[in-house]
């Protein structure tokens, strides 16, 4: 790699993606300053500011292979702390809507662990591939540096460790603060106005604990998933195998449905899951932590491709650009794909004589905008079924979302169906593969056979294996 010729850049937000941002800055510039206003993640122990890292998580591929290439062995020592690397079919038992998915060898893989084992290990390897990333903890930004005449940011204000204001110049600056990110009043406040922002109401309650596995011979999946039939119910269930013969279960349910912390409660709620498979397994398991209850009131995504004022100097990512419901598991695949696009961008800025950030911002903007765009129209598409949702319907939303809730269906009676769904939701296909013709006609072949033979189309939809059962060929 060339000598790094960008002069300082500024991180904000020391979780997942500011980590990430931080490895792909150090190699283009000289220095990078991560700000975290909370502890970094230097142990286990849970961050206050990122509340949902006690709860359930899937690291999608993209990720793993990313990290992966960043810091050589990682994978493998995050699993030696605690987690699996897994197929995300073949390891996986998923009732969803319509029936039980196809268990089948997807090559798709997933890391199951605890967000602080992650974080942890991301954050050392980083410390120690690249000394000159320096990291403040304790540090709060409080606003950004605005210069109107070259329209740029140039810095940011903080309440350092001590609690005084401070203000630090740079070239570039990164909101990695996640959904609470405070960046579209602060460019208001700098005379900008603000980012047009969309939003769903959809009161998600998430209620999690971490059980020891009981003694008898392990179940043959890593990982088991009972989601609602949308939109008539909404209680979902989610057990992760973390390692060490410890699960890490997650209980959701919508609209201030929240299972409760008292244990009884906890496992009521399980008891009403649409199958009574978690439930089972956890009645006679012992728990090793208390519930913590983690609420999400919407989803929500700023436009800042679409923002006319954006200044130079300053970019979006992850959770700050775009933070949904984790049905899918998918929010660290695309901060992921985000940092990716950044690297990308800035290899290109490097291949030219006289590498300048004017103008980078906005094509930045525009290029992640897109990668957010499928997995948006997902989960709001899915929330947006259930009638006590709050959010803009488009146009034709009744229809989309019949024609989605199929075609996601065809996916649980045929292995080469499931398989572009999994690859829709690892962002490795696109809505033109979700709606493939293929699909189209297995839809089709559905609604005929729901309206002439009714009872043949029910056998259709019926899982077409035992959620135990993994197919071969
Ligand atoms: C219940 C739940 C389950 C999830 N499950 C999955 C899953 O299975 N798979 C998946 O990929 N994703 C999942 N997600 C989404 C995933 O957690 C987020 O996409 C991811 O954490 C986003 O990372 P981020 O770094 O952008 O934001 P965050 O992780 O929210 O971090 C933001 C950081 O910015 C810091 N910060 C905020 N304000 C300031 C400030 N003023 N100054 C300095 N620092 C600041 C915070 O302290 C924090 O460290 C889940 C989310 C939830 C809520």
């Amino acid at each position: 790699m060339q000598r790094p010729l960008l002069k300082k850049a500024i991180v904000l937000g020391g979780s997942i993606t500011g980590l990430l941002t931080a490895t792909v800055l150090a190699t283009f510039f000289e220095e990078v300053l991560l700000l975290e206003k909370d502890h970094l993640p230097e142990t286990t122990a849970p961050r206050k500011s990122v509340p949902q890292d006690q709860h359930a998580h899937t690291i999608l591929q993209k990720t793993l292979l990313f990290i992966e290439a960043q810091y050589p062995g990682i994978c493998s020592e995050i699993t030696a702390t605690g987690g699996n690397i897994i197929d995300t079919s073949s390891d996986v038992c998923w009732l969803f809507q319509d029936g039980w998915r196809q268990r089948h060898h997807s090559g798709l893989q997933a890391l199951l662990t605890t967000r602080p084992n992650l974080d942890q290990h991301l954050y050392r390897r980083m410390r120690a591939k690249y000394p000159h990333v320096q990291c403040r903890q304790c540090c709060k930004t409080t606003g950004y540096l605005y210069h109107p005449a070259s329209h740029q940011i140039t810095g940011v204000h903080i309440l350092n460790e001590t609690g005084q204001p401070e203000t630090l110049s740079a070239d570039l600056v990164v909101d990695a603060m996640g959904r609470f990110s405070r960046s579209p009043e602060w460019l208001q406040q700098a005379g900008l106005g603000s980012p047009e922002t969309a939003e769903v109401k959809m009161q998600l309650a998430y209620s999690s604990r971490i059980y020891q596995q009981p003694d008898h011979t392990p179940p043959n999946w890593k990982s088991m998933a009972l989601y609602p039939s949308f939109p008539h119910t909404w209680k979902s269930g989610i057990i992760a195998d973390i390692g060490n013969r410890q699960w890490l279960v997650s209980l959701c349910g919508y609209f201030g449905d929240c299972a409760p912390a008292a244990d009884d409660g906890f496992l009521n709620f399980a008891r009403d899951l649409r199958s009574p498979d978690i439930y089972q397994l956890l009645k006679d398991s012992q728990p090793l932590t208390l519930v913590k209850i983690h609420k999400v009131s919407k989803n929500i995504r700023h436009y800042y491709e679409k923002f006319r004022q954006l200044p130079d100097g300053f970019i979006v990512l992850g959770d700050a650009h775009c933070a949904f419901n984790p049905i899918f598991g998918q929010g660290i695949c695309i901060a992921t794909a985000n940092v990716m696009a950044l690297h990308q961008q800035l290899q290109r800025l490097y291949a030219q004589k006289q590498p300048s950030l004017r103008g980078f911002s906005a094509p930045f903007q525009k290029a992640i905008a897109a990668q957010a765009d499928l997995p948006w129209f997902l989960t709001n598409t899915i929330d947006l079924s259930y009638k006590q949702a709050e959010g803009k319907r488009p146009l034709g939303h009744t229809l989309l979302y019949r024609f989605l809730r199929k075609a996601i269906a065809a996916g649980s009676c045929s292995t080469r169906l499931n398989q572009i769904f999994l690859k829709v939701l690892h962002l490795e296909a696109s809505r033109k593969d979700l709606f493939n013709p293929l699909i189209a006609v297995t839809m089709l072949r559905h609604e005929l056979l729901s309206m002439f033979t009714p009872a043949a189309h029910k056998a259709l939809i019926r899982p077409v294996n035992h959620p135990q059962e993994v197919v071969t060929s």
